[in-house]
């Protein structure tokens, strides 16, 4: 299909064409005529003026969503597959003006922005490959074999509110949407304001792969008005962002019975087990630590290391976080980004000075990068941290990693299990006991000898949050099924439940009894 979408944002030095970003936020709801300045994080300035949506613009987007729901609802399982595929190679196709809008609007690098467009066309690939098995009716067991016929339908739930963060401007925006649109519901979005301009482009993408405009509407403005009509209107509401805004989110959302998934924030652990072999180790560590400038969720903030490797680890480790290239750069050669902001940076300033005061001695980095960028930070490795430091039990969400010792296998899974996080974990070691301690860590995905893109990754596996993580899973079938209701049709033949009309009760009850306990000898479930 030849491409229709305008001439890419020119970003040369690190800003938007005004027209490309007029292009753009034309797709949102908004009839205010307000906007909001984004900052390119690479330099502090002007990004893009947003235009910020109203309540009425809200309320007008859930209008049309309930208006055309059913029409979309009705189109083939094979017409939404098909789209979803076409997006797939849209996706790879622009994936050059894509990730220019992910690193502008979030700072990271090149190459963590190009994990976004993977992540996103590896989730289009996957729904448009099974959607034909997910959205097919299942056949269950009836109450008389042969007489009582069950299947089970999925049906959209209506409109699906999506709320996304920054942080991964692209993939969080769209990749929870998909599954949305294709089990035949209308999504509401409001992506981060800071990180809009993404979302449009993915958009943009999205009604060029073939699926009709109205179908996936964006508003935009302040979460705590835009983000709340939201979850008053919809009928499932899909958020990724902290855990303080997810709970008032789960609030809501009770007080009309709806239902949602939340994927919030983590304080993710590594273990590193006696028998891993200590560069790979070191080597996933820092990936797993620093993709995104630990601006991730399922980022690594406290790893675990066997005493008799604590050493050896820990100076293969600083090595190599000391060997870290940053920079402002829309090339592929800088090993770690910006932060996003001020109060980011500011944040993890904080984290650090709490935690040497508290007895914390910082290995690597440790120090605001102002010379690189306004918004740039080390990646920082400490150690000696003590339980008074803010960092010991809170996330950072950016680049801050303490190392620990631990003695037994024991002690490392109760370490990893301390807090009230429960996001994902990683275990570098020998895999039969990696896999034999996974079960008993708290954590909605394990990665034995990766940090966290093998389950990240492979979309057919459930993705989300154990304890204050979140509740919920997108990717895999759950994530397609959290958007429908789950319907029950038996066909009753020959005869009612009740039995015929021609038996009394009583003889009735009797040859029951005699049925049960045969089918309890016979059948076996399937
Ligand atoms: P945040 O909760 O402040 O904001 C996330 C989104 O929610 C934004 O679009 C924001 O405008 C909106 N929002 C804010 N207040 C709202 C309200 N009262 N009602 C409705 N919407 C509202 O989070 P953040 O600081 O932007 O993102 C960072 C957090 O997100 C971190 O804690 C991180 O761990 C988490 N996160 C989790 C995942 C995951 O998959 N589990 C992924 C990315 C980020």
């Amino acid at each position: 299909m030849a491409s229709t979408l305008s001439t890419p944002a020119s970003t040369s030095d690190f800003t938007v064409d005004p027209a490309r970003v007029r292009s753009l936020t034309a797709l949102i709801r908004s009839t205010t005529g307000e906007t909001r300045t984004t900052t390119a994080p690479f330099t502090g300035g002007p990004l893009a003026l947003i235009p910020v949506s109203s309540l009425d613009d809200v309320d007008a987007a859930f209008d049309e969503a309930r208006r055309i729901q059913p029409r979309w609802a009705a189109t083939s399982v094979r017409q939404r597959a098909a789209a979803l595929l076409r997006l797939h190679d849209l996706v790879l196709a622009h994936q050059s003006e894509l990730m220019d809008l992910v690193q502008l609007e979030s700072g990271k690098t090149r190459k963590h922005a190009y994990d976004e467009v993977v992540h996103l066309a590896l989730t289009a690939r996957y729904y448009g490959r099974r959607l034909k098995h997910l959205a097919a009716p299942q056949r269950k067991v009836g109450v008389f074999p042969l007489i009582t016929q069950i299947s089970v339908n999925h049906v959209p739930k209506g409109v699906v509110g999506i709320i996304s963060p920054w942080n991964y401007p692209l993939t969080m925006a769209m990749a929870d949407g998909l599954p949305a649109i294709a089990a035949g519901n209308v999504v509401v979005h409001k992506p981060d304001s800071q990180s809009c301009l993404t979302a449009l482009a993915a958009v943009e993408l999205f009604r060029e792969a073939g699926f009709p405009a109205d179908v996936w509407q964006v508003v935009s403005g302040a979460g705590s008005v835009v983000g709340t009509s939201i979850v008053q209107q919809a009928d499932y509401i899909c958020f990724t962002g902290s855990t303080a805004t997810g709970t008032g989110i789960a609030k809501l959302a009770a007080e009309r019975l709806v239902n949602y998934s939340l994927e919030l924030g983590g304080k993710n652990p590594m273990i590193v087990l006696p028998g891993a072999d200590i560069e790979k180790a070191a080597e996933g560590a820092v990936g797993a630590c620093f993709s995104s400038a630990g601006q991730l969720c399922v980022s690594i903030e406290r790893l675990y290391v066997h005493d008799t490797l604590y050493d050896d680890f820990r100076d293969a480790f600083i090595r190599r976080v000391q060997a870290m290239s940053l920079g402002a750069t829309l090339g592929w050669d800088a090993d770690m980004g910006s932060l996003v902001s001020a109060s980011q940076v500011e944040t993890i300033s904080k984290h650090v000075e709490n935690a040497v005061a508290n007895g914390a001695t910082v290995l690597a980095g440790g120090r605001a990068r102002p010379d690189l960028g306004p918004h740039f930070y080390e990646p920082t490795v400490l150690e000696g941290v003590t339980e008074a430091a803010d960092c010991f039990a809170e996330e950072t969400f950016g680049p801050l990693v303490s190392l620990y010792r631990y003695d037994t296998i024991e002690q490392a899974v109760q370490l990893a299990n301390a807090g009230e996080y429960g996001l994902n974990a990683s275990i570098y070691g020998p895999v039969p006991v990696a896999r034999g301690i996974a079960g008993r860590i708290k954590a909605g995905t394990v990665n034995i000898n990766e940090g966290f893109a093998a389950t990240f990754g492979s979309i057919d596996a459930p993705m989300g949050g154990m304890r204050s993580s979140g509740t919920g899973r997108r990717q895999g079938d759950e994530g397609y099924y959290r958007y429908t209701e789950t319907q029950a049709v038996g066909v009753q033949r020959l005869l009612p439940v009740s039995g015929p009309a021609a038996i009394p009760p009583r003889p009735y009850a009797a040859v029951l009894t005699f049925l049960l306990r045969v089918l309890r000898r016979t059948t076996t479930r399937r």
